[in-house]
Order: structure tokens, then sequence, then C-alpha cells
């Protein structure tokens, strides 16, 4: 077969792969003047597909923005913050400034103050390497935030294009699939363009200056625990709303198990309140800390799941990390599953969660 081009994005067209790049259904072939899904799907509806990528595509996408002038604006899942952070981004982008946006907000509980979360993921930023220009809050979902963060974008942006880059999950469509339905009506607003023998492709969303903003495919990071469960388990352990924190008063010598995805074991101290804060549909269960592995060996998967079915396989082992907290009100942070508030001083525990999977501490939030 001659090789057909998108009339959209110049991309090769093909007819195997319904996610892969190109895809057309193969009776669109007829048709005189062929276009890829992708791009029939934003001409036709305004709506953007994800498009994923890992290893050295990620690498490439990275060294093209690099030499682009601009503003980057990073997303990143306020509730996976570690586990969604794109590692060396700061290497490539150069001088430009970046613009650091938290989503996902609307799921964060009502006593949580969101200027300490700010706060925290300034600082936390800075650990990584990376000093933003600002940072925002904003529930793409919802819709909250988002005029703010246009307003943020062009203030920063000084005239130049707009680079979104962002993990797979962190709701990064959803993000610029508002911009592109309240910035644009029905039409031909939206390209995109694909760069041949790169793997920079790119959606391009115009703006009234003549420049751009755009959309870059998501990268695949493999820190992120939604990358080891299937699609069932994975809407388990992700939020759709506020967070109902779930108080426990333990013991000494007690554990708890976050369905079968991560183990908190109080070892030491005055018996003392715990807060647990993680997607509503994840059951807890409290058990001895003398009976807990072999609890987990018996009932990972039935009453310890998710994980469940092939999750079980593919979720990595469990790798503990133990604290001896001095102050009250210190969170333990378990990138992409949510985080335990420890209510009062001097207390050790430990926590187990996959290996590969962020624990990190910080102040409470509320
Ligand atoms: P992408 O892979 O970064 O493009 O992410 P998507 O836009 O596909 O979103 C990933 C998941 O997060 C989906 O289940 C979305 O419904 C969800 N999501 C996206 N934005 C938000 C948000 O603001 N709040 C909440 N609660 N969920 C969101």
């Amino acid at each position: 077969m001659e090789e057909l081009k998108c009339i959209g994005c110049g991309i090769t067209i093909q007819t195997d792969n319904v996610k892969a790049e190109g895809y057309t259904p193969p009776a669109s072939l007829e048709k005189e003047e062929v276009i890829c899904r992708r791009c029939f799907r934003l001409r036709n509806y305004n709506e953007l597909q994800p498009v994923s990528l890992s290893g050295d595509d990620f690498l490439n996408i990275l060294n093209g923005i690099g030499q682009k002038d601009g503003l980057v604006v990073k997303i990143v899942d306020i509730f996976d913050f570690n586990g969604s952070w794109i590692n060396g981004l700061h290497r490539f982008v150069g001088k430009k400034d970046i613009l650091l946006i938290g989503n996902k907000a609307d799921i964060l509980p009502k006593a949580l103050n969101p200027n300490r979360l700010i706060n925290w993921m300034k600082a936390e930023a800075v650990k990584l390497g990376l000093k933003p220009i600002d940072v925002l809050l904003v529930s793409a979902y919802k819709g909250k935030g988002m005029e703010e963060a246009l307003t943020a974008i062009d203030k920063h942006r000084k005239g130049k294009d707009v680079y979104v880059v962002g993990c797979t999950n962190v709701g990064k469509s959803t993000f610029i699939n508002r911009i592109i339905k309240g910035a644009t009506g029905i039409g031909e607003v939206i390209t995109t363009s694909h760069f041949p023998g790169t793997t920079l492709d790119l959606v391009e969303i115009p703006m009234d200056d003549g420049k751009a903003i755009y959309d870059t495919p998501g990268i695949i990071n493999n820190h992120q625990i939604a990358h080891h469960l299937d699609a069932n388990d994975l809407k388990a352990i992700t939020p759709k709303k506020e967070l109902k924190p779930k108080v426990f008063q333990l013991n000494a010598e007690q554990t708890l198990y976050i369905a079968g995805l991560a183990r908190f074991d109080f070892i030491a101290g005055d018996r003392s309140s715990f807060i647990i804060h993680v997607s509503n549909d994840l059951q807890i269960h409290r058990t001895k800390l003398s009976n807990a592995d072999l609890l987990y060996k018996n009932h990972l998967g039935e009453m310890l799941s998710p994980p469940s079915g092939e999750s079980i396989e593919t979720l990595p082992p469990f790798v503990r990390h133990e604290y001896a907290i001095k102050k009250a009100k210190t969170d333990i942070v378990i990138s992409g599953l949510g985080w335990i508030t420890i209510q009062h001083p001097n207390v050790i525990v430990a926590v187990h969660a996959p290996r590969g999977v962020d624990v990190v501490l910080r102040p409470s939030l509320i």
C-alpha cells in the first residue's frame, strides 16, 4: 500500500492499531483526503485524545521543548505529586520560566488549607531541582481555578508560546480540553502538527496574538502507582470526590491496611489518633502488628483488595519505610494513594508501600 499521510498533521496513516498514532478506520481510506482519527475528533468535536510516550521518546520531547522559546506549564496531580513529577525537566527547559499547576483540587478535604499545599509544592519543587515562577491549584474537571490559571499563563508567557507538559493521568487532557472548549467555537481553530522523524507531536491551540499553546504527549512515569494497576483498580484508588478523612485511634503494635496497597504500622508511642486520607472507595482494615503478615498472606486480593485480578501479580512488592515522628501533625504521603496524618508527637511508625512508590513526610496541611 502506498504510504498515506494525514491531511491534518502529516502523520503516516495506519489502520491496524486503534491506540497508536495515525489510526484511521479502514472505511475512511476510500475518501479523497484521509485524516487520522485524532485530527478528526479534534476538528469535529474539539476533543483531544491523549497520546503517551516513555523512554527515549520522552527525552526527545524534552529536547524538543528545550530548543523552543516560551513558557513551560507543568501539570502535576496533587494527589500524586512525587509520582507525577517529571524528573530532569529542569535540565531541558534552560532559562524558560516554568509555571507549576497542581490539578485535582476538587478532591481536597474542606479543612485543608490550599495555601499550605501551595507552599509545600513550592518547597518540594525546589528540592527536586525546579524553581517555578508561580504555583497554582486548579480542578480541570470542575473548571475551578481555570480562569486564574489562564490569566497567570498569559501574564508569564510575555507574548511567547506556551508548552504544556505532564505525566499521563495528571489530567492534562482534561485541562487542555477545557482551554479548547472555553476559548474556541467549533471550527478549524485547532491544528495538530507532527514533526517527522521526531516524536515531538504537538497539538497547537492558536492564540489571538499569533502565538500558541502547545499540548505535548503525556509522559509515562514508572513511579506512578497507576501504571501497576489494571483499569478497575485504578478507578478504585483515584478519588473522584472530596476526600472523607477516616480517623483511627490506635494503640502501639497495631496495623492498618489501606486495601492491599499499603500498610501502616504503629510501632511505639502512647495511644494516638491517625487520619487516613485516601479514595473513599478504599477499605481500611485494622489488625494486630503481630498478625499483619499473616493477614496479608491469606487475604491479599480478597479482603485486602485492590489489588485484584492481574494487578496482584503486577504490583511491586512492599518496601518498608520506618519513621520516628517527633512533631504533632505530620503527614506521611504515599504518592498516588493519599496520606496519613499523624496527630500526636513522639511516635514510631512504619509504612509499607509498593517498591518505586514515593513515601515522603510533610507538615500536615490541615
Ligand atoms: P492525562 O493522561 O494527563 O491526559 O489525564 P486525563 O485528562 O485523561 O485525566 C486522568 C484522570 O484524572 C481521569 O480519570 C480524569 O477524569 C481525572 N481528572 C482529570 N482532571 C481532574 C480533576 O480536576 N479532578 C479530578 N478529581 N479528577 C480529574
